[in-house]
Parts: C-alpha cells; sequence; structure tokens
C-alpha cells in the first residue's frame, strides 16, 4: 500500500481478543494503528508482536473518558464480552457501552471520522424469530443479569444512529454473533474457551442446562475480514448488519467437537443455566452477503484446530 492511502485508525480494546487481530490486520495493510485499551479483559500478550512496529501506538486509556488525538478511522470495540467479566461490574459495563460511545462518536464528529460499532447478537436478546435478521427488535431482559451488556449495546447503537441524524456522521454497526480463535483469554469464561481449556487440562467440560441450547460460532478471521469490509462499504450502507457463521450446533455438539478434536477424556458436567441464557442464535447474513461481498469461509471444525493449537501453546507457558 503507498503512503497516501495511509490511514491512521483507532481501535479501542485493541489489546482484546478481537482487536488485536484486527490492529494486526491494519498494520498488515499498510496503516497507522493506535490501539486504546484499559487492559480491563485485555493483556500485552495478545499485542506483543505489534508493539515494535513503527506505525503501532499503544494507548492505556479508559473509553468512559473522552480522548484526544486525530484519526480518520474508529473501530469501536472496547467493551467485556465475555457474560462472566461483564457482569462483574455490571455498571462499569453500561458506562464503558454508553459513556464510550458518546465518547467516540464526539471523537469522530470533531476530526470527521467514520467510525464503526462493535455491537452484537446479544440485542436480538432471547431471540423469538430465528434465524435473526437485522430488522428484528430483539427480545431482552431490561432489568436482568445481561442487561448491562445487552442494554448498553442497543443504547450505543441508538447513539450511533442519532449521529448519523443529527450530525451526518459516517457510521456502521456491525452485529457480531459467537467469535472465537486464538488470543482468547483461557480464563475469559465463554463457551469455547472454557471447553477447550477443560478438556486440556483434562478437567470436566461445564454444560449449563442440559446443553440443547445452540450457538452459531464464527472464526475471527472471517469475521475481521467482515469489519474491513464493512468500514470500506460506500458511505450510506450503515448496517446494522450481521456478522457470524450460519452453521449451528448446540452446546452438547460443540462439547464433541472438542473432545474429539483434543482426544480428551474430560467427562461432562452438568451445571445450572445461567440467568436469560439465550435458547437459540443463528445469524441470518443475506445483508452482508449482498452489501459487503462477504461470507463466512472457516467451518466449525477447521477452525477450532488452530484454537486449540494456540490454547496448548499458552498453558503450557503458564
Ligand atoms: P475482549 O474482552 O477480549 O476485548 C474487549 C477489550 O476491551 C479488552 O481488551 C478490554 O480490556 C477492553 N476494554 C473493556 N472496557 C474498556 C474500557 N472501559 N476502556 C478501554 N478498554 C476497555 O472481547 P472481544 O471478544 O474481543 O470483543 C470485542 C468487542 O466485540 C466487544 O465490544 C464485544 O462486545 C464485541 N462482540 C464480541 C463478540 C465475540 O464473540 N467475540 C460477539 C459480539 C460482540
Ligand atoms: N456455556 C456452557 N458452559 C460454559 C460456558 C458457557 O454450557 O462453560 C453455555 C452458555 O450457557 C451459553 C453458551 O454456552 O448457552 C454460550 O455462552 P458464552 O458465554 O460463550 O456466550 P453467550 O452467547 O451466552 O453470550
Amino acid at each position: 500500500m503507498k503512503n497516501y492511502q495511509r490511514k491512521r485508525v483507532l481501535v479501542t480494546g485493541g489489546a482484546g481478543f478481537l482487536g488485536s487481530h484486527l490492529c494486526a490486520k491494519l498494520l498488515h495493510q499498510g496503516h497507522e494503528v493506535l490501539c486504546l485499551d484499559n487492559f480491563f479483559t485485555g493483556t500485552r500478550d495478545n499485542i506483543l508482536p505489534l508493539l515494535d512496529h513503527a506505525h503501532f501506538e499503544l494507548i492505556r486509556h479508559d473509553v468512559t473518558f473522552p480522548l484526544f488525538v486525530e484519526v480518520d478511522e474508529i473501530y469501536n470495540l472496547a467493551c467485556p464480552a465475555s457474560p462472566v467479566h461483564y457482569q462483574f461490574d455490571p455498571v462499569q459495563t453500561t458506562k464503558t457501552s454508553v459513556h464510550g460511545a458518546i465518547n467516540m462518536l464526539g471523537l469522530a464528529k470533531r476530526v470527521k471520522a467514520r467510525i464503526m460499532q462493535a455491537s452484537t447478537s446479544e440485542v436480538y436478546g432471547d431471540p423469538h424469530i430465528h434465524p435473526q435478521t437485522e430488522d428484528y427488535w430483539g427480545h431482552v431482559n431490561p432489568i436482568g443479569f445481561r442487561a448491562c451488556y445487552d442494554e448498553g449495546k442497543r443504547c450505543a447503537e441508538t447513539l450511533f444512529f442519532d449521529y448519523h441524524r443529527q450530525h451526518h456522521l459516517p457510521i456502521k454497526v456491525a452485529r457480531i454473533f459467537n467469535t472465537y480463535g486464538p488470543h482468547m483469554h483461557p480464563d475469559d469464561g465463554r463457551v469455547v474457551s472454557n471447553f477447550i481449556v477443560q478438556a486440556l487440562q483434562g478437567r470436566p467440560i461445564t454444560i449449563y442446562g442440559d446443553g440443547s441450547q445452540t450457538r452459531s460460532f464464527c472464526y475471527v478471521d472471517d469475521l475481521i475480514d467482515g469489519f474491513l469490509r464493512l468500514m470500506a462499504s460506500p458511505e450510506e450502507f450503515t448496517g446494522p448488519v450481521n456478522l457470524g457463521n450460519p452453521g449451528e450446533f448446540t452446546i452438547l455438539e460443540l462439547a464433541q467437537q472438542v473432545l474429539d478434536l483434543t482426544g480428551s477424556k474430560s467427562k461432562l458436567e452438568f451445571r445450572p443455566l445461567p440467568h436469560d441464557d439465550p435458547r437459540q442464535r443463528q445469524p441470518n447474513i443475506t445483508l452482508a452477503r449482498e452489501q459487503l461481498g462477504w461470507d463466512v469461509t472457516v467451518p466449525l471444525q477447521q477452525g477450532l484446530k488452530p484454537t486449540i493449537a494456540y490454547f496448548e501453546k499458552r498453558l503450557s507457558l503458564s
């Protein structure tokens, strides 16, 4: 890429799972990257190979406070994504989504930057329509344990669209469905990382409920490709757009795949289902296919292999 095409790109939550992959990809494309993180769930390990890059800058900052930098594009990813972590300090979770969105939108407005929000399939809650399309308004408990995340993300979407209508800000909203891959934290608490770590350590696989609830798992490389296409899409396309893999599995099926691929002898251990745990989730990605020319390329079994290899290495180092 030639210099005149080089952009200054801010990635909030850049030391997290998705953010670290995005930073690496943007650097690879020749851009300058400002990686912002407060290290609540992210780690320096995720961005260690990037720290010496001439076009990489790390800023320790909390998005709930204003930020003054000059950038061309903003990817707003800062927010814990695992239920265990976002329920640890629910007030801070809502602040991160809402105050974080206000601060990053304010920044985008001042410097006239294009801004993308990492929204979530959680805006659909425990959905009544299946698979979920972007025009579905969702079924969310506003006062439950997941509300700090779900309603925070819903409010952030509202803010994005109000800045767009009121201030003509170029916005993009991605609704991300469960994504997995290398750089997930071993103690993250999400299902893919939990099952792989448990299988590798020969500990029981913790199935919440009877394991018949479903999720659709997207490999990280596919998702990051979707982010880049969305950011580069024509200004009039704002989303919201679903990004996820339509391949749907029960949690029991996921456990079996992890056991098969690791060759682990771990037993299944059934635990109570967490409050408001959605029964089913599958993205309809017709809009992303049509508007972004995007599609998924990595089926679950294929994506689990490098993810397992990453955790094997990570656990042997700790
Ligand atoms: P993650 O927890 O690995 O990364 C989040 C990052 O944000 C971490 O590095 C964390 O330290 C940072 N952060 C949290 N609060 C912050 C604050 N107040 N100020 C600055 N930094 C802060 O999670 P992830 O999976 O990489 O998710 C990234 C984004 O994508 C999140 O916004 C999440 O809601 C969204 N998302 C992810 C998924 C998924 O399956 N991975 C699904 C839906 C939505
Ligand atoms: N889950 C599970 N065992 C675990 C972790 C999660 O059975 O050790 C279940 C959880 O109850 C949910 C699904 O796996 O039904 C996905 O959970 P995760 O926390 O990964 O993400 P969610 O989609 O619920 O936000």
